[in-house]
């Protein structure tokens, strides 16, 4: 089978149609709220709680998830007799993660990763806490590419250590932990997710921040409109960083049919698994992961020539992302701020990474001609598919 005229680009977001919802938009109008936490967020905001996370907490919707982030931070340091820190977080993720804590006023401490799981490594991380002892103010683990992470050692880890805690689960709505909850449903501490186009939750820009506990949420609430803890009087830090009410309305319109969309997205990335046997797949921990694209690791010796690999891929139309190769630590302007040691598994993985493909109506055939493409350039013969479709 051949990959001619495929046209496969990395990702293709389908976010809610506002064009066919406009009795929304005539609401949202006739309403005359059109931010500041209006009835279409609200609804957005209890629906979620009630549908994704099985009515137990409280979440407050962000313009994105990198505010988000910014804003659980601050929530939790602000008040604390020492200002700044470190923050303890992967080398393996994305440049949000650590932009976020610098502008928290933390520098980030890069950890290592798991070998199979491309999770934040404990060992690391605990190596990393002894060592820097109290100086660590803030751990921020990622729960890579919607996986499940270990909630109450991450919970024991910072009232150990008294740092802050903020769980980066960017890619996570739509995933089932390992104890059959939506990830991050019930636990303490922020949890904050994206609704970027681009994910699987996807909307335009917006994020979510979610926790057990009602207090953290209400003053993130309160610092993304402009720290008022009462009416039009700051009473700690803040910003703007509010959803609008159109944003909202598209985020609304996403939770219907968000499960078929999970599921469809977990069809074609088993397909993926089944069809490429010689690449390495990350090692499952939910019960059902929410996929954003399909990473994989290209087979050891042919790690070298990825960036043949992309170009082959790309001459029958197939977009592929390198996520993440460069790693912060590779990164000019985080080998300025950040702090790190050697991170061999990190390197590893971001040397030999490429990611696929996903989108919500991909079909199986169309999974089928990538798995072909990336085969055939794997064995070298993409360069004469070329010639013989010219
Ligand atoms: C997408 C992503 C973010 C940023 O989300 P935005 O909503 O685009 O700000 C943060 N961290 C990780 C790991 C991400 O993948």
């Amino acid at each position: 089978m051949s990959a001619l005229g495929s046209n496969t680009p990395f990702l293709k977001p389908s976010p809610p149609r506002l064009s066919d919802h406009l009795d929304l938009l005539k609401r949202i109008e006739a309403s005359g709220v059109f931010s500041n936490f209006g009835p279409v967020n609200t609804e957005f905001e209890t629906r979620v709680v009630d549908e994704l996370f099985g009515g137990e907490g409280h979440c407050v919707t962000v313009c994105n998830a990198t505010v988000g982030l910014m804003l659980a931070l601050r929530a939790q340091l602000e008040g604390r007799a020492t200002q700044g820190g470190l923050a303890l977080m992967p080398s393996f993720t994305f440049a949000a993660t650590p932009h976020a804590a610098v502008w928290a006023g933390l520098t980030p401490l890069l950890c290592d990763i798991e070998p199979l799981a491309w999770r934040p490594c404990p060992d690391d991380e605990r190596h990393l806490l002894s060592t820097f002892g109290r100086e660590v103010a803030a751990i921020i683990p990622y729960a890579t590419f919607g996986a499940d992470l270990d909630l109450t050692r991450y919970d024991a880890l910072a009232r150990e250590s008294a740092a802050a805690l903020v769980v980066d689960a960017a890619a996570s709505l739509g995933s089932i932990a390992q104890n059959g909850r939506a990830f991050g449903a019930g636990f303490p501490w922020p949890v904050v997710f994206s609704m970027h186009v681009t994910k699987t939750f996807s909307t335009s820009e917006a994020g979510l921040v979610y926790s057990a506990d009602k207090a953290i949420i209400d003053r993130v609430r309160a610092m993304a409109n402009f720290g008022f803890g009462e009416p039009r009087t700051a009473t700690i830090s803040g910003l703007n960083g509010k959803l609008s009410e159109i944003a909202a309305a598209i985020a609304l319109l996403r939770l219907d049919g968000f499960d078929e969309i999970v599921d469809r997205r977990r069809l074609s990335y088993a397909l993926y698994a089944q069809g490429l046997p010689e690449c390495g797949f990350q090692v499952e921990t939910c019960v059902r992961q929410a996929h954003q694209f399909v990473p994989v690791l290209l087979p050891t010796a042919a790690s070298a020539r990825r960036e043949e690999i992309v170009e082959s891929l790309g001459q029958v139309g197939i977009g592929t992302g390198r996520y993440f190769s460069p790693h912060v630590a590779e990164q000019p302007y985080f080998q300025r701020v950040a702090r790190f040691d050697s991170l061999p598994v990190t390197d590893a993985v971001s040397q030999r990474c490429l990611s696929l493909p996903l989108s919500d109506q991909m079909t199986a055939d169309e999974v089928v001609n990538v798995i072909q493409a990336l085969r055939n350039a794997l064995s070298g013969s993409g360069t004469d598919k070329r010639k013989a479709r010219s």
